[in-house]
């Protein structure tokens, strides 16, 4: 795979001519963004204003809740702009994610995901990487961009959030230095850990504890299975990225290896999640179903309306990579 460390710096270096010579930039994030997707693309954001440039972050879906404290985050478009000279994406392992349309602009794509599909015209990935933002990160030092104190707050909360705040298998001391590095620039961890997890409405709560009720226990007590209805949402008056807590609960549990969330769309289609523990890497089931994600995270969405019918097709595939 075309990767960061590619020996001669090239793709870095051209990409560092793409953005210097850029009249307007379009920093794009993929639909149902998460933290890592919009620090990084805002992190970016700031970066490129102090350097004079014309720039937008763009997300086409509804920001999660307890972002709203990302500085910048109030300027984020819903629409991509029209004379646009250089598109850069931002955590998005697929060009369908960006919920745009083709358009005839140069695109760099910064992603940590390994099932990458290069759609990029350069393609800056590193899957061994924490976070999109670690790679944007260390784009910038690389290419000398001064990453200013608000780049650094949204840097670090995309890090935390997609590291579990530190506690998963791409955590590294390379991930510490980074985090370290954000620090002496002037992010507070309180400040963040705080405005991400402690904000919570009641609503998911309820949420949750709805969610819960429909636990099933399968191969013996190995897989979890969890369920999210439209009539929950409505019941509740939550939201749908609310239940990723519930799913974590699930992985939690001592017996369990694959925690899965079989989510209703408001278009009646499902929408799974797949978390795992030790050793079943749940991309590769992510991308058999036409998803993708990372070995711990990963998730697609099936085209069929019947849950049940849902369930058994992944419990399936879940059932192969808990053997092999
Ligand atoms: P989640 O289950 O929280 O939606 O996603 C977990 C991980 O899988 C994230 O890194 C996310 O980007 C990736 N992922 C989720 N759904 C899809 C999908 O439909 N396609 C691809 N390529 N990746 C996905
Ligand atoms: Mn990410």
């Amino acid at each position: 795979m075309a990767g960061f460390i590619d020996e001669d710096g090239a793709m870095i270096h051209e990409a560092k001519k793409q953005i210097e010579s850029a009249h307007t930039i379009a920093l794009l994030t993929h639909i149902n963004p998460d933290a890592d997707t919009l620090g990084s693309a805002l992190g970016m954001w700031h970066i490129l204003t102090k350097m004079q440039k014309k720039c937008v972050v763009v997300n086409t879906t509804a920001l999660p809740y307890n972002l709203d404290f990302l500085p910048g985050i109030e300027k984020v478009k819903k629409t991509l702009p029209k004379n646009v000279d250089l598109m850069i994406s931002f955590d998005c392992g697929s060009f369908d994610r960006l919920g745009i349309e083709k358009k005839d602009a140069f695109l760099i794509n910064f992603d940590h995901h390994k099932s990458n599909t290069l759609y990029g015209d350069i393609n800056i990935i590193e899957p061994t990487f924490a976070s999109t933002s670690q790679v944007v990160y260390k784009f910038c030092k690389v290419s000398g961009f001064d990453v200013n104190k608000d780049a650094a707050l949204c840097f670090y909360t995309a890090l935390v959030d997609d590291c579990g705040f530190f506690k998963y298998d791409t955590v590294n001391a390379d991930v510490f230095a980074f985090a370290k590095e954000l620090c002496e620039i002037g992010v507070s961890p309180e400040y963040v850990a705080n405005e991400l997890t402690m904000r919570e409405p009641l609503s998911k709560l309820r949420l949750i504890a709805m969610v819960l009720e429909t636990l099933e226990l399968l191969c013996d007590g190995e897989v979890g299975v969890i369920e999210l209805t439209q009539q929950m949402l409505r019941k509740s008056g939550g939201t749908k990225e609310m239940a990723d807590d519930a799913l974590n609960m699930v992985r939690s549990l001592v017996t369990v290896e694959v925690a899965m969330l079989l989510r209703q769309e408001e278009d009646g289609r499902i929408k799974v999640s797949l978390r795992s523990k030790r050793y079943v890497d749940v991309s590769k089931i992510a991308m058999y179903f036409g998803g993708g994600g990372h070995k711990r995270a990963a998730g697609f969405t099936l085209d069929i309306k019947d849950m049940e019918k849902a369930k058994s097709d992944v419990i399936e595939k879940i059932k192969e990579e808990l053997k092999s």
